[in-house]
């Protein structure tokens, strides 16, 4: 067992009392988990004493959001990843107190600040550098950008555990585990039961699937989400990436996770022991409640996402999960035993293949061949190397540009 990842994921109630989050700041504050962390603070300060004062907010492209943002909850710091859009937030920001910023060091400066809670949602790898640098300085990381944690495991749990921050999941499935993992006796546990909705084409075809449009796949039929997690859920490599995003976070072997389809999104995982019991987390599908929970973890905060009612709560069903219909399923699995970089390439790779077809060079079901091909063409054996942020960074460049090759050659 990863002590290190143990001990940066385990609740400490007897350390609690000092940690308790004043100082916050928000990566990625402009996409879906953003703005439901900022409503969630912003209802958190409307209804209780204690204030939470934002320090830094970040954003991609979307300037006008962001300065939105920034005035509304008295940012310190705003900045924009994407240097070409400076002037326009600069502009936007005039007058205020607010400072701004543009490019990869104002984002570094922006993991440097002294938050002592960052929500890590920056969608794909690009999140990894500032989720790095403000785990290393000993914040408190409520995860969401789970591509990060996929494609650097280690290097980023032992930046966590050389900060000393704790590490709080976001995804709703692994908060959800988190809520009734016990830490202290992992070895009574007998399995982790990760839930997944099936996403728009449980009930689908290959055929079918291969006419899917771009409009049909963002279409969840119970999250609203970013496009890129959308899509994942449609070709149900989010799941992937999520079991991979479980073996890291839990002490628990890969081998006794189980992927179950529950389409209703009400339960939102759950872990057996060895008694046969079972302890699931439920709750209806709003990233507000797992953010609150990790915003307020071990204590509880309340939250304006609606409550379940079980008088109209009908059906809570369950599936097998396909992996021949899904394949991405069994290429993550097949990623995470080889692991090493395998996860890394994995990763690198449908991140392109999903921005392929967001830009309709890509057919649906090509997204998840793409990546199976780079991961065909690194050789799993050199996979099992271990892995430092150089080999991450470059596995991570290399997978991209092998998948723009055969994605070149497949939209011709
Ligand atoms: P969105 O696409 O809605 O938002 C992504 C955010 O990241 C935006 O603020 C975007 O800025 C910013 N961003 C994008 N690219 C870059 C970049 N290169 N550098 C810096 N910032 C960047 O994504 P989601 O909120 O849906 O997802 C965020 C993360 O959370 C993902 O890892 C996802 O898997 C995970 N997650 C999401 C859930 C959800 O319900 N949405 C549920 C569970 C996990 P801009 O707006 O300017 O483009």
């Amino acid at each position: 067992m990863d002590l290190s990842l143990q001990s940066a994921t385990a609740a400490d109630p007897d350390n609690s009392s000092g940690r308790e989050p004043r100082r916050v700041s928000v990566f990625g504050s402009t996409g879906s988990v953003g703005v439901s962390t900022l409503d969630l603070i912003e209802y958190t300060n409307k209804h209780s004493e204690k204030e939470l004062e934002i320090v830094a907010l970040t954003a991609n492209t979307n300037v006008e959001l962001l300065a939105r943002q920034a005035i509304t909850m008295r940012a310190q710091f705003a900045v924009v990843a994407d240097e070409t859009k400076y002037l326009d937030l600069k502009e936007l920001l005039q007058g205020t107190d607010v400072a701004v910023g543009a490019g990869e060091e104002a984002m570094q400066q922006a993991a440097e600040m002294d938050a002592d809670w960052v929500m890590a949602a920056i969608v794909g790898a690009a999140g990894l550098q500032t989720s790095l640098t403000a785990a290393r300085r000993g914040a408190d990381i409520a995860f969401a950008n789970k591509e990060c944690l996929v494609c650097a495991g280690s290097v980023f749990l032992d930046a966590m555990a050389q900060g000393g921050g704790r590490l709080l999941p976001v995804d709703s499935e692994h908060n959800a585990i988190f809520q009734v993992y016990d830490f202290d006796r992992p070895e009574r546990i007998t399995r982790i039961l990760l839930t997944a909705s099936g996403g728009p084409f449980r009930t689908w075809s290959r055929d079918q699937m291969a006419q899917v449009t771009v409009e049909q796949a963002v279409n969840h039929p119970n999250w609203s989400m970013g496009a890129k997690i959308s899509i994942d859920s449609a070709t149900m490599m989010n799941k992937g990436l999520e079991l991979i995003e479980a073996a890291r976070l839990f002490p628990t072997p890969s081998s006794d996770i189980e992927i179950i389809v529950h389409p209703q999104s009400v339960i939102h995982s759950m872990v057996e022991y060895v008694d046969g019991s079972v302890l699931a987390q439920m709750g209806t599908p709003d990233m507000r409640t797992p953010i609150a929970s990790a915003l307020a973890w071990p204590d509880r905060v309340a939250s304006p996402s609606a409550k379940l009612d079980f008088h109209t709560l009908t059906d809570l069903t369950f599936e097998m999960a396909d992996a021949e219909k899904f394949p991405a399923l069994r290429l993550a699995r097949e990623a995470l035993e080889l692991d090493g970089l395998a996860p890394t390439a994995l990763n690198a790779a449908n991140e392109i293949a999903v921005e392929a077809f967001l830009n309709r060079h890509l057919n649906f079901l090509d997204i998840t061949a793409v990546t199976e091909q780079v991961l065909d063409s690194f050789g799993f054996a050199v996979c099992r190397d271990g892995i430092s942020l150089e080999n991450v960074l470059e596995t991570d460049r290399d997978a991209r540009h092998k998948a723009r090759e055969i994605v070149a050659k497949l939209s011709c």
